[in-house]
């Protein structure tokens, strides 16, 4: 019983959570990305929404390219971005259970990133996802409970908070102050 309870526990960690492992590499802290939406779809609702929240809080800027954008290693800064089932980020997120996403960084190839966001969650938390991933497409890491780059969206900020517009100044050596 004890095993399958800490089983359970250990599963409900994982589900809707970014898995560790797919902490960045280093990648570009740039001030400006492409977001090239792997098959030309047209952004969707929680990208924007992910996408202003960043926008409002840190001095960033992102673009979507007319699809199908910049082909790998042709893009500097670019953040290409897959919509996949849980079943895909579980492939490419190093076998994991379905997870809320994951990020991998590109520098070799194209000194860019790449994201994978679930869709089969819910909207709230495909939201904060996108949020979290194109956090660490940017170089940030895994943050505390309540900042939006916790990895467990049950104890994250659904929002861009100021702690996670620290971590993103901080890493840039912008200062705290701004
Ligand atoms: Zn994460």
């Amino acid at each position: 019983m004890k095993a399958i309870a800490t089983l359970s526990a250990l599963l409900s960690e994982l589900l809707f959570s970014c898995k560790p492992g797919t902490l960045p590499l280093p990648v570009p802290l740039a001030s400006s990305y492409q977001i090239v939406l792997e098959g030309g779809w047209a952004p969707p609702v929680e990208a924007l929404d992910a996408v202003l929240d960043w926008e409002a809080n840190v001095a960033v800027k992102f673009y979507f390219p007319e699809p199908p954008g910049p082909a790998p290693g042709t893009c500097e800064n670019c953040i290409y971005a897959t919509l996949s089932t849980s079943a895909e980020t579980e492939a490419v997120c190093f076998g994991a259970p379905a997870e809320s996403g994951c990020a991998i960084a590109l520098p070799l190839l194209t000194n860019s990133s790449a994201i994978w966001v679930t869709q089969d969650i819910p909207v709230p938390v495909r939201k904060w996802a996108w949020r979290h991933e194109l956090g660490h497409a940017m170089g940030l890491f895994h943050d505390g409970p309540g900042t939006v780059m916790y990895p467990k969206h049950s104890d994250a900020s659904y929002v861009v908070t100021a702690q996670d517009a620290l971590q993103w100044r901080r890493i840039r050596g912008s200062g705290e102050d701004k």
